[in-house]
């Protein structure tokens, strides 16, 4: 049988996947509409896209979830939807491993919005919204939840408590940082440093935390995350780092870092004692396949040493 997520990852690292939403857009998917309703509606389109990272050497899936809590996908008339959409994300990551060993991760991303007293979101819809996707990820039988792009520490503490009520297997806390205008540091938009949310995080029940997306975040960053987290927790630690910056190019953005360029970050996230890599926006299955061949080399290499 296979081990669970935490057991495995004791052992060694994991390779995660890479973006989702750009890899929608490639498929079709036209900005503005929900990606989330393709689970529904173009499953197989979905499920070619996973399929991909798991050659590629992808041993976890974050599902096509990103925005399927009640909040976000109201503001596409799909409200109804939630368990199906949820659900299906997980049936179609499950689908994708087509029968290999691998880790289906629940994916819960920001509801989008501003709580009160600065938005128009009270704490208990957003409770509720964020208990009603993780219900039904783990309904449907998640190996784990992410509670990911998180920029606030009350968002994150409700997507924390959700995963853990709706009994997850494994919960994942996910910040996104900025790199601060001067080069120096780096935060969330929300101004949460990576010390402050281990901590958090620690106090709440995550049992892996995590960095992804972000701005400025390229693999070094990522790598720097990663120490300052190991500074205040001894929780395994999983990062999603961006391809790159983000560029404007003919009115949309692009991510341009090469696999090349982004697997030489690999070996040092690996030293520093990552548990789980992959990537965020940009990052295709060629990233992903490189990740693989670095992983490889180093576990060989580690080995034989
Ligand atoms: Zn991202």
């Amino acid at each position: 049988m296979k081990k669970n997520l935490l057991d495995a990852i004791k052992e060694r690292p994991l390779l995660g996947d890479g973006a989702m939403g750009t890899q929608l857009m490639i498929a079709g998917l036209e900005q503005g509409n929900s990606g989330e309703a393709w689970n529904l509606t173009h499953p197989g389109r979905v499920r070619a896209i996973q399929r991909r990272y798991v050659d590629a050497g992808s041993e976890c899936l974050l599902t096509n979830t990103f925005g399927g809590s009640r909040i976000m996908l109201n503001r596409h008339s799909r409200a109804g939807d939630v368990v199906a959409i949820n659900a299906a994300g997980v049936e179609i990551a499950r689908a994708a491993f087509d029968g290999r060993d691998g880790y289906v991760i629940g994916d819960i991303g920001p509801f989008g919005g501003l709580m009160e007293p600065y938005g128009e979101f009270t704490e208990a819809q957003v409770l509720d919204a964020f208990r009603e996707q993780a219900n039904a990820l783990v309904g449907a039988g998640a190996d784990a939840i992410i509670i990911e792009t998180q920029t606030s520490l009350e968002e994150l503490r409700l997507g924390l408590v959700a995963a853990r009520e709706a009994g997850a297997p494994c919960v994942i806390g996910s910040m996104a940082y900025d790199v601060t205008l001067d080069g120096s540091t780096f935060r969330t938009m929300m101004g949460v440093d990576p010390e402050r949310a281990a901590e958090f995080m620690q106090e709440h029940g995550a049992d892996i935390v995590a960095l992804n997306c972000g701005t400025g975040m390229d693999m070094e960053r990522a790598r720097q995350a990663v120490l300052r987290y190991m500074q205040i927790t001894e929780l395994p630690i999983m990062a999603q780092p961006n391809a790159g910056q983000p560029k404007l190019v003919e009115m949309k953005v692009v991510y341009d870092e090469t696999p090349v360029q982004m697997v030489a970050g690999v070996v040092p996230l690996l030293q520093a004692g990552v548990s789980i890599i992959g990537g965020c926006c940009g990052s295709t299955p060629d990233h992903i396949r490189a990740f693989r061949e670095a992983m490889d080399q180093f576990r060989a290499a580690r080995a034989l040493s």
